[in-house]
């Protein structure tokens, strides 16, 4: 209603009480007039107020009670409320039946669980690949997936887990859950069994190929070095060809060691010995291996002890990780340059450093350093007889020991390679000689 239609409404109520005013002074029955009058209004909004709610007590479709004046304004304005009412939530049910159906659709498993770990609604896929089934509502999920693995993961959530689909051991599954709103969360599963056997394939593959490789080199080393034990019977120009002929086998088979050493990583049946290290005899023996290799060099190496603890790890594959850290330092640094190897805590880590003052690297390739056959230069490579591959397994090993590898480096200067530990994994060693000496 218009602030006009207010006026002349109130001018009307106006006249007529004026009206009965008038009326009730100059005439005896003027009070009975206006009291029937005002009975009469009241009776009219009384039976406007009941039509409003019939009609609100009726279906939805139903069409407002015709009326004129400011009570059908009033009937006109809810009967748009409403319809307008009615096209959203109509929206709204279908954008969730649209969200709904492409949930169903998806191909990965989609489980919602309330705050609790109760599980609230799940998605067709869910049925395939966890097994869920109608009844299931409600249920706790660490109830209805009982592996020890996920139960783990349930307990002390990681990125995510793989465990065996419930009703088919066949297929490997994916877990993640995804925390979403304030204590609820998604459980996504995707099989992923294609993916593993591609993953096998391309595993067994390079394993076999390199065991294969492994033959004819050891053929071939053994041969040449006989050949290079008559090389002064031979013209110059041979006894050049035998020398590459003998660097590049050599290479090859450091190629394959590599590779043989990066399967064996990637592969679940690693063995998982973790003993208690003595990191301190581990970088000294390191350090004396390294001044044998280069004795050429004269680097000054130093092992630097700033901590007597020693390290939770898998020994063969730390002393392959750091012996990778200190070679490399050893051949990217020139001569009489410094080498520290060092064991120290700082903060919430254990760290073995390796330190040198060689050619360094320049930042834009450092990111890239870790992966396989990666190299800053060809040349470099080839002058030290490197396969691109020591720096992939050096990350790969501390990925194992939920260790980061840290590179700090600058060109002409050197480079510092840190293989970054949880405190977690260190241990006083007087605990392990006390065993031992018991
Ligand atoms: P490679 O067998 O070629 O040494 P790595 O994976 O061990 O392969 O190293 C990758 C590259 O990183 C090397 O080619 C080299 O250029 C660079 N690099 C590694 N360590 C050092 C270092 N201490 N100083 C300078 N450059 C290094």
């Amino acid at each position: 209603m218009n602030p006009r239609d207010l006026r002349k409404h109130f001018g009307h109520l106006l006249l007529i009480a004026l009206s009965l005013l008038l009326l009730s002074w100059l005439t005896d029955w003027g009070s009975y007039l206006a009291l029937v009058v005002l009975l009469l209004y009241v009776a009219r909004l009384k039976w406007q107020q009941w039509r409003l709610y019939h009609w609100l007590n009726q279906g939805k479709q139903s069409e407002p009670p015709e009326a004129k004046g400011l009570w059908g304004q009033i009937f006109d304005l809810l009967y748009s409320i409403r319809k307008r009412g009615q096209r959203d939530s109509e929206r709204l049910v279908q954008a969730l039946k649209r969200v709904k159906n492409s949930a169903q659709a998806m191909p990965d498993g989609i489980v919602m669980l309330n705050s609790k770990g109760n599980i609230d609604w799940w998605n067709q896929a869910s049925e395939q690949l966890l097994g869920l089934k109608q009844g299931d509502k409600g249920q706790l999920i660490s109830f209805l997936l009982r592996d020890p693995k996920f139960l783990a993961f349930l307990q002390n959530p990681s990125p995510n887990v793989q465990i065996q689909a419930p009703n088919d051991a066949q297929r490997l599954l994916q877990l993640t859950l995804v925390q979403y709103n304030q204590n609820e969360q998604l459980l996504l599963a995707r099989d992923i069994t294609r993916l593993k056997q591609l993953e096998q394939m391309r595993q067994d593959f390079v394993a076999n190929a390199s065991h294969e490789l492994r033959t004819p080199l050891t053929v071939f080393r053994g041969y040449l070095e006989t050949m290079l034990d008559y090389s002064d019977q031979l013209s110059p120009v041979f006894q050049r060809a035998l020398k590459q002929m003998q660097q590049q086998t050599e290479r090859m088979n450091n190629l394959v060691n590599d590779l043989l050493v990066l399967t064996r990583l990637d592969s679940d049946i690693r063995a998982e010995e973790q003993s208690l290290v003595d990191v301190e005899k581990l970088l000294t023996e390191i350090a004396e291996d390294a001044m044998e290799l280069n004795d050429a060099k004269q680097h000054q190496i130093e092992v630097k002890i700033e901590t007597k603890l020693g390290l939770l790890a898998n020994e063969n594959e730390l002393r392959s990780a750091i012996s990778n850290l200190v070679y490399n330092a050893v051949h990217y640094t020139p001569e009489q340059g410094m080498i520290r190897i060092s064991w120290s805590l700082q903060g919430d880590h254990a760290v073995i450093a390796v330190q040198d003052n060689g050619i360094g690297i320049e930042p834009h390739h450092i990111t890239r350093l870790t992966e396989r056959f990666y190299r800053v230069d060809s040349s470099r490579a080839t002058a030290t007889g490197g396969t691109g591959l020591g720096l992939a397994i050096v990350k790969h090993v501390l990925q194992l020991h939920h260790a980061q590898l840290q590179i700090d480096s600058e060109l002409d200067q050197g480079s510092t390679f840190s293989a970054v530990f949880p405190l977690t994994l260190t241990q006083p060693m007087v605990e392990l000689n006390a065993k031992i000496s018991d």
